[in-house]
């Protein structure tokens, strides 16, 4: 049993209490020994049990770019750490961090202030929050991000937006990058590709986290031949990510599955997006560069796993002046 759950409400109900969980969306009521939907958290009579606190899932060094964040210290290594549980029904019982280990020797602990000292120590420039759901992991994540900022280390996580805006209240003063799993922009595909109480809290989150907290963001969505390409469902994502994160915000469309309906459709998208004004969009191909969208200098080339920024005075395009708002300092922008 953790003390410090704040993101839990005992309220009293007819058979005793029950503990009403605030760090994801689906805002389970649960009772006594009853499990969320996360299966990694439990209604306990004086609040929560987290069976996942502190029990790590992965971890590693490694390009920040491996984790879909493109503009963000582009050419830095990042010490990548992740937990146990999902948030979306469409990951458990198949996504790779869903059920913490049975057996006990399979389990390793690494607790929060140590991960931060290993990135310093390893000079790591940031930690990035990489595998499973940091919002089922909040109170872990919120110690890692705050002790890791106190380090002077940037700080990141790779999420579905499955938080609450409560949740992300309590570390955006400490976040500094978000790699948003957008999944489609319907009820429609999440329902078959998340599993989400209300897609559209993903969204609130990505603008919060944007607005309230000057977090950088960028968004990856993998395209699946038949459940998400629906050309006007394409339409209306790429419209949000430009009006509500910005024309700069870099989008990632990937295939999310094999086949050659799949590339084409991921090819459709990419096309939509470049014809509706975004300004960066990546594949899944190796060796992509980034090029000013206005003069198209190239601003950072990526050869073989090495990243190299080449034509930027600091955030600058060197050739035409364009500010191009990637993220290179540790100073939130706005
Ligand atoms: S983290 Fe989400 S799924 Fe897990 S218990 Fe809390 S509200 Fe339920």
């Amino acid at each position: 049993m953790l003390n410090d759950i704040e993101l839990a409400d005992l309220v009293a109900s007819g058979n005793g209490v029950t503990t009403v969980c605030r760090a994801c969306q689906w805002r389970c009521a649960l009772a006594p020994g009853e499990i969320g939907r996360c299966l990694v958290r439990v209604g306990a009579d004086t609040g929560l049990t987290l069976l996942n606190h502190g029990l790590i899932a992965g971890a590693s060094i490694g390009p920040i770019e491996d984790h879909r964040l493109w503009h963000f210290f582009p050419d830095s290594l990042a010490l990548a750490i992740g937990g146990w549980g999902y948030a979306t029904v469409a990951d458990q019982g198949r996504g790779p961090y869903g059920s913490i280990p049975e057996d006990p020797t399979k389990r390793r602990r690494l607790d929060a202030d140590r991960a931060a000292n290993f990135a310093l120590e390893r000079l790591c420039r940031g930690v990035i929050w990489a595998y499973g759901e940091p919002a089922v992991n909040h109170e872990y994540v919120r110690g890692l991000l705050q002790l890791s900022r106190a380090a002077s280390r940037y700080t990141a996580i790779a999420t579905t937006g499955a938080m609450t805006e409560e949740a992300l209240d309590q570390i955006g003063h400490y976040l500094d990058g978000l790699s948003l799993d957008l999944r489609g922009f319907s009820e429609t595909s999440y329902a078959r590709l998340g599993g989400l109480p209300d897609w559209r809290g993903v969204l609130a989150i990505a603008e919060r986290a944007i607005s309230r907290w000057g977090c950088h963001v960028e968004v990856t969505t993998r395209v699946h031949h038949g459940v998400n390409d629906d050309p006007e469902e394409l339409r209306a994502m790429i419209s949000w990510i430009k009006e509500a994160l910005g024309e700069h915000t870099p989008w990632h469309v990937l295939p999310g599955d094999a086949g050659s309906e799949t590339a084409s459709s991921t090819m459709r998208a990419r096309r939509l997006g470049h014809e509706l004004g975004l300004h960066y969009i990546y594949g899944a191909e190796p060796n992509q560069q980034t090029r000013c969208p206005i003069c198209h200098q190239t601003l950072i080339t990526r050869t073989n796993g090495v990243t190299r920024l080449t034509g930027l005075t600091g955030t600058a395009c060197t050739s035409c002046g364009h500010e191009t708002q990637l993220h290179l300092s540790i100073f939130k922008q706005r």
